[in-house]
């Protein structure tokens, strides 16, 4: 199998209010291990380990009208959960919306980094992480989607995320045991 072309993994909103708080999401925390695993390798590896916030600004973010509060800056609610912890060569990108691109320094950040293919990791597959999937194709990135390391509230919302990233975006999804060959 090829190598990624200068891939980056992106993890989305693993926060304490998705997997266990505020919307919590029992099919989040089953992928927590697989997640743990993808990103250790990738630190072996050298690949940019990035993550990409929900960080929310109480009474003012127009998604807490649709989802109520979650993930609101500096409350333990929007930290990453334990057992993701960013390490000190990670990086972290606080959003405001679903798409880790939406008016945050992702772009510019990735650019830096000669990042040319992004590997989605996170929640949810048919929301945030196709949010910043769609702007990720748009800007010009490869984008693969690590199918153990992502997940929705339902299975139905799952693999129809997957599905909706393969025909939009030409997302392939792959095992950890895929991904972690090609990085
Ligand atoms: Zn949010």
């Amino acid at each position: 199998m090829d190598k990624l072309n200068k891939p980056a993994i992106l993890v989305v909103d693993m926060l304490n209010d998705f997997v266990y708080g505020a919307l919590t999401c029992e099919r989040g925390k089953a992928i927590v291990p697989a997640t743990a695993k993808l990103l250790e390798a990738a630190r072996e590896k050298g690949v940019p380990v990035i993550f990409c916030n929900d960080a929310h600004i109480k009474d003012i973010d127009r998604e807490l009208a649709l989802w109520g509060d979650h993930a609101i800056a500096g409350t333990p609610g929007a930290e990453v959960i334990a057992e993701l912890k960013p390490t000190e060569r990670d990086y972290v990108v606080p959003k405001r919306r679903y798409s880790g691109f939406f008016q945050t320094d992702l772009d510019i950040l990735l650019r830096e980094l000669g990042i040319k293919t992004v590997v989605m990791t996170g929640l949810h597959t048919h929301m945030c992480v196709r949010h910043t999937s769609a702007d990720a194709y748009s800007l010009g990135y490869d984008v693969v989607v690590a199918k153990e390391a992502t997940d929705s509230f339902t299975e139905e919302d799952y693999i129809s995320g997957l599905a909706y990233l393969k025909t939009c975006y030409g997302a392939d999804a792959y095992t950890n045991e895929e991904i972690i060959a090609m990085l």
